[in-house]
């Protein structure tokens, strides 16, 4: 680093640069009605040894989704520190208020920690948080690997994905880092609303960035944290940071794209949702891929929705009733 980072209120319980590994805490006060003086500990893990890049992992951006946090905890415990050449910052739980109730945003100040990228030093306290990880440890990083899962109300079939970048050099870096993860598929995801996010931060500053989305329904399934455990380890390797050979997944990784808002549907209308489809099946352009029927109007005709395209039913709603502009199902296809 060359330039100091601008001054936070948080601050770090372990030294970033020391040798070694060892677990700690980014502190944050935070005065409250039943803590006068009390505060935030954030938990973060460091492992250095030896020279090589540094990559910055993170889980817990919304609290509901858990593989990330379970694979980086593991990360952590299980990782001898001579299979470490470089250095590995672990934040299992960056959002660490929303990880601690289990919800998406966070309960002090309803902040959703990906839109609120790149933060600010006098802001709340989802604010202050990104204001620290985008000025204080994206700055040190190489690499970032962020780990979402579905949370309540999303599902996926498990992938690592990146984005359409100006810059190909390292667009093509990401997609190779992605395919590495192992997961049933990589994807180049379209966001539906990026402003705000984590991604962006890292992108623009001409860094490697791999996201991922595995499994949801607020849970986590002994299917998607193998996927996640074997995912992280293999983009260390990837990368030269984490001793041995990339592992393979049980199936090649399917490299699949998102080319426009036409692989996403959703509703006009509230009721229960009805999939007519279920995740990691084919569907077809006009085919139905859910019925919304309507509470109060048992008799009522229900509403059917249908793919705009031929493509892999890659995400759904979770759970049982939508609600008028939630997202129903999305599609990708391959690359
Ligand atoms: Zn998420």
């Amino acid at each position: 680093m060359t330039e100091t980072p601008p001054a936070s209120k948080i601050s770090p319980s372990i030294d970033f640069d020391a040798p070694g590994k060892r677990w700690g805490a980014l502190v944050l006060a935070h005065s409250r009605d039943d803590s006068a003086w009390g505060s935030i500990r954030i938990p973060i893990g460091v492992i250095k040894n030896g020279t090589g890049p540094t990559a910055l992992l993170i889980a817990g951006n919304h609290g509901d989704e858990y593989e990330g946090q379970i694979a980086l905890r593991r990360l952590m415990n299980e990782t001898p520190v001579e299979d470490v050449s470089g250095t590995i910052i672990v934040l299992p739980g960056m959002n660490f208020p929303a990880v601690r109730t289990g919800t998406r945003c966070s309960p002090i100040d309803g902040g959703n920690m990906n839109r609120a990228f790149p933060g600010r030093a006098d802001g709340t306290i989802t604010q202050i948080i990104a204001h620290y990880v985008t000025h204080h440890l994206v700055s040190r990083a190489d690499l970032v690997l962020d780990l979402h899962s579905g949370g309540k109300t999303l599902d996926f079939v498990p992938f690592a994905a990146t984005h359409r970048l100006p810059d190909t050099a390292l667009a093509d870096r990401a997609r190779a880092a992605a395919q590495a993860f192992g997961a049933p598929v990589g994807l180049v995801m379209l966001e539906l609303d990026d402003t705000g996010m984590l991604d962006g931060v890292v992108e623009r500053a001409g860094k490697l960035f791999v996201t991922t989305e595995l499994a949801g329904a607020g849970s986590s399934t002994a299917s998607s944290n193998r996927i996640a455990w074997r995912g992280v380890r293999n983009v260390l390797r990837h990368v030269g940071i984490l001793a041995g050979e990339v592992e393979p997944g049980e199936a090649p990784t399917r490299m699949m794209d998102m080319p426009d808002a036409s692989c996403f549907v959703t509703s006009e209308h509230a009721g229960i949702h009805e999939p007519l489809v279920d995740l990691g099946e084919e569907v077809l352009a006009g085919q139905p891929v859910a019925r919304i029927h309507f509470l109060e109007e048992p008799g009522r005709e229900p509403v059917v929705y249908h793919s705009e395209r031929d493509g892999l039913l890659i995400g759904r709603h979770i759970p049982g009733l939508v609600k008028t502009g939630d997202f129903l199902i999305s599609v990708a296809v391959d690359l």
